[in-house]
């Protein structure tokens, strides 16, 4: 069975069949005004969980996730802060970037600034308006949305329903209510670029057009975002680059399901929303990958702690099943459990939460087998199919991270004990083991793994026995943790990702 993708477009679950040989997939990013709460990692994820099983498929994929880091709130942000609106945009995007890392987001092939893309922009607002479909008005640029014809394809609705709905910002300038701007003349104390029309700067739909098709060209396979850009954004980007290309834009339009806290969407402007950094703090970064992959990325999430729990719980069966001792060495090239079983949901529209039953299905049916002699491989197998899974939905190594640290530790505890430095074990094993009955979660442990290892050898340095420091500098440096001493004698490490 082939991928097949629910394209709103068309209302219909469609085969996928690429453009090119390289994928090219669009997805409406972050207007960077603040930090990112759950809502932007979830799209973020969905972004990420498409690329990844395009990338098992066998594509190639070009990804692009824009910033719109000049508008209306980012200015607003200037003057309460007395901040330049660049600082502020690039701070807020270095806070996603970090929290995407720290959930193993996998990165997007460029991330364009709309700041960036000025020549474009222009460029793109002046071919609407040679072709008809923009005009000036005292600095600002209107498109003429009922000179479209397709205006509403993607909402399935008429122009006159779409804008009943819809909050019109009243402007005499414009001809007609419904046209929006593509370019606004900048007020006094605004940033602003250099244009045919005068100082000013872009609306925040045409950036989206601009930069997806430079980067992609004028027809890509891929567009995506949450379910609220749909209208006016979307159907708005579609607009005005058909109007200016006369070639179809996206092909396949995915839209993701908001999460909402209190039945209320989460969105920065209302100031109803969970920050991610906070989130991180009390659950793992697998824990809120399973969170958000346990819900099909078309429906909504409520976000609530019983929820998080629950994933923490589902999370730490799958961990308790790969922590065994036989699992340390699994057998390779075997042909995973239920692969086409997993293949048929990812296939079926990112079935994620099916992809992940089938996961849990494998833990019960190896915890059946646990302690039986003659299901020894089989239960290896299962770990090793397990494994594969989870590699593939982009959950991090930390199980295989802790085996590979307590291995280090065992050698080191052997050689101390070798050396007769039983006293230096006790002194800073009886600390450890203080630290290690207050584990609350399975992501503490490999910190508290490391910060042990390296006590262990700063006592060593103090007691100029370097060659066992060193020993254990290059034994972690085999596991990608490199370790970095200071001048006053404090260490640092850092773990290098594969
Ligand atoms: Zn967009």
């Amino acid at each position: 069975m082939a991928l097949k993708l629910y394209n709103t477009l068309t209302r219909k679950l469609e085969e996928f069949v690429p453009k090119k040989d390289v994928v090219g997939i669009y997805t409406c990013g972050l207007t960077v005004q603040g930090p990112p709460h759950v809502g932007h990692i979830r799209a973020a994820m969905i972004r990420d969980i498409l690329t990844r099983w395009l990338l098992h498929l066998g594509y190639k994929v070009a990804t692009l996730e824009n910033f719109t880091d000049v508008d209306d709130k980012i200015i607003e942000k200037q003057k309460e802060n007395k901040t330049d609106w660049r600082i502020i945009a690039e701070d807020n995007i270095e806070k996603y970037i970090q929290a995407c890392d720290k959930l193993n987001i996998i990165k997007a092939t460029v991330y364009p600034r709309a700041s960036q893309h000025m020549e474009e922009i222009i460029n793109l607002v002046q071919r609407l308006i040679d072709k008809g479909f923009a005009y000036e008005k005292e600095g600002d640029v209107y498109f003429k949305v009922r000179k479209f014809p397709d205006y509403g394809k993607l909402s399935k609705k008429s122009v006159d329903e779409l804008m009943a709905g819809a909050r019109i910002e009243p402007s005499a300038l414009k001809e007609d209510p419904f046209d929006f701007a593509v370019w606004k003349a900048a007020k006094p104390g605004e940033p602003y670029w250099l244009s045919p029309w005068g100082k000013g700067r872009p609306g925040w739909h045409i950036e989206c057009s601009a930069m997806s098709m430079h980067y992609l060209g004028e027809s890509f396979d891929i567009h995506t975002g949450g379910e609220d850009l749909i209208f006016p954004h979307h159907e708005n980007e579609i607009a005005q680059s058909i109007a200016a290309t006369d070639k179809e834009f996206a092909h396949y339009w995915l839209h993701n399901g908001w999460v909402t806290l209190r039945g209320e969407k989460m969105a920065k402007s209302t100031g109803h929303y969970f920050l991610i950094d906070e989130l991180l703090k009390d659950y793992s970064p697998n824990i809120v990958r399973l969170y958000l992959l346990k819900t099909q990325y078309r429906n909504q999430i409520e976000f609530s702690e019983e929820r998080l729990d629950e994933a923490k719980s589902a999370y730490s069966r799958i961990a308790d099943y790969l922590k065994e001792k036989e699992f340390r060495e699994l057998p390779k090239d075997i042909k995973p459990f239920m692969l086409d079983e997993f293949t048929e949901a990812m296939n079926d529209d990112l079935n994620t939460p099916k992809a992940l039953s089938i996961i849990f299905d494998l833990v019960t049916k190896g915890n059946e087998k646990l302690g039986k002699k003659e299901y020894e491989n089989e239960r290896k197998e299962i770990a090793a199919s397990i494994k594969y899974y989870l590699t593939i939905l982009g959950f991090t190594e930390e199980i295989e991270y802790h085996r590979e640290l307590m291995t280090v530790f065992e050698d080191v505890r052997n050689k101390l004990r070798k050396e007769h430095k039983n006293k230096l074990l006790d002194d800073i094993a009886g600390d450890f083991l203080d630290d290690f009955m207050s584990i609350k979660d399975e992501s503490e442990f490999f910190p508290m793994m490391i910060n042990l290892l390296l006590r262990i050898r700063n006592r060593l340095r103090k007691e100029k026995n370097f060659e066992f420091a060193d020993y254990i500098r290059k034994r972690l440096a085999e596991h990608r943790i490199h370790v970095y001493d200071g001048k006053t004698g404090e260490s640092t490490y850092r773990v290098e990702l594969k």
